[in-house]
């Protein structure tokens, strides 16, 4: 493409109509991302949650190239070591012990369509069909997924939905009340709610969604696709309250940029799925397999997750200072920066333009999720690009400071 004019005219003819794209990227290293003027961004959004080590680390070039030269599809009428040391791996670092499995899949979507045919097999034998989400929840795009994120807009186009899900507020009262009306196979919980904002739960809401689970014998389902792989400061979000699901998935970060979902279950849940009843023709190929396993197994060799903590607690202070910023929210490098006004869309639009990239999941929430590898001088660079934003729509909107 010569110009950007030209690609803005391909994407707008060519490509599915699912909302503007303001870049074209054309390379990446480390926490940079250069478009096709040669413009340098630092990204701090991490292609959402995904990028885990940046771009173009050399774990993650070397992984592809070797796997990819030696073995990277066989169906899953097969198996592969990469796949054992993989399933392997993520029960280890879940912590399920000798009674957990894992399935792979190819996205968090997918991840939770699984997730819900293991409530239905749970369910089912006990006539109990209610599957629970929360308000705010965003689970996917996919049908089944689709009907746990209870938004209008994401579900009315789509309606009739999977029968049973729904949809709960996010208060204790609510939880209680919803397992009291009986018949629940599952309730489907991201402990953090990434995509609504970086919301937190309200306090002891998981640990009490266990105790409702265990009495009531349904089964608690963490959705970790955003949480999950190390984003918290810990492998799985659900390992800081110390609450054990029965289930949890996972996609985003696990493999860097590779795709790749899947579902650890913990106990019982383990023996639901049985020979015919799930399976994926892609899920566990020995390529993203692989990637995901080399991937893990640096984060855990350099102790990055020490990183993520110390590097989240740096950012989360620095910007708390910064003009229209009333808060933070989140854990370790997921982080949700509240404004005074609900200005995020022109905060994100000002970073762009000043070569910084972040989202805003809200109206008035600063999404960051940068790589686990970033150090002083990224965070620097951050806060320079930031804090110029902030205070351009500031000025914008005369917000008295
Ligand atoms: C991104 C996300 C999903 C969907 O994952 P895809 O890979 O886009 O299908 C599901 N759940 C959560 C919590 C997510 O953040």
């Amino acid at each position: 493409m010569s110009s950007s004019i030209e690609w803005k005219v391909a994407a707008e003819r060519d490509l599915m109509n699912l909302g503007s794209r303001p870049r074209l990227f054309v390379r990446g290293e480390g926490s940079h991302l250069w478009d096709d003027e040669g413009t340098r961004y630092l990204d701090f959004l991490g292609g959402i949650a995904v990028n885990c080590l940046g771009h173009a680390h050399p774990v993650f070039v070397e992984a592809v190239s070797r796997q990819a030269a030696t073995l990277a599809h066989v169906s899953n009428l097969y198996t592969s070591e990469p796949q054992l040391a993989l399933a392997a791996r993520l029960k280890r670092l879940a912590g399920t012990g000798e009674q957990g499995r894992v399935f792979l899949a190819n996205s968090g979507s997918e991840a939770n369509e699984s997730a819900i045919k293991l409530a239905r097999l749970h369910g089912n034998p006990r006539g109990a069909q209610t599957i629970l989400c929360l308000e705010g929840a965003f689970h996917g795009r996919t049908t089944g997924a689709l009907s746990l994120t209870p938004k209008a807009a994401y579900q009315d186009p789509f309606a009739p939905l999977l029968p049973g899900a729904k949809a709960i507020p996010v208060t204790i009262e609510a939880l209680e009340a919803a397992f009291a009306e009986g018949g629940v196979a599952a309730i489907v919980i991201e402990p953090i709610q990434g995509e609504a904002g970086v919301r937190e739960l309200p306090e002891r809401f998981l640990a009490r969604a266990r105790e409702l689970a265990t009495a009531h014998d349904a089964l608690l389902i963490l959705d970790e696709v955003q949480t999950g792989s190390g984003r918290t400061g810990r492998w799985f979000a659900f390992q800081h309250p110390d609450v054990v699901p029965d289930a949890v998935t996972f996609a985003k970060g696990v493999a860097a940029g590779f795709p790749l979902g899947g579902l650890i279950t913990f106990g019982a849940a383990s023996e639901l799925f049985s020979p015919g009843t799930h399976n994926s023709t892609f899920g566990g190929n020995p390529l993203a397999s692989h990637v995901a396993d080399a991937v893990l197994g640096f984060i855990e060799s350099e102790d990055l997750l020490a990183n993520v903590t110390a590097r989240g607690d740096q950012l989360r202070a620095a910007v708390a200072e910064y003009p229209i910023v009333s808060g933070t929210r989140g854990a370790g490098l997921l982080i949700g920066v509240t404004l005074e006004e609900p200005v995020a869309p022109q905060v994100a639009a000002a970073a762009l333009e000043r070569g910084l990239i972040v989202n805003a999941p809200a109206a008035d929430v600063i999404r960051l999720a940068p790589a686990y590898t970033i150090g002083d001088a990224e965070i620097d660079e951050f806060l320079n690009l930031f804090r110029e934003a902030l205070a351009a729509v500031a000025q914008t909107q005369e917000i008295p400071a």
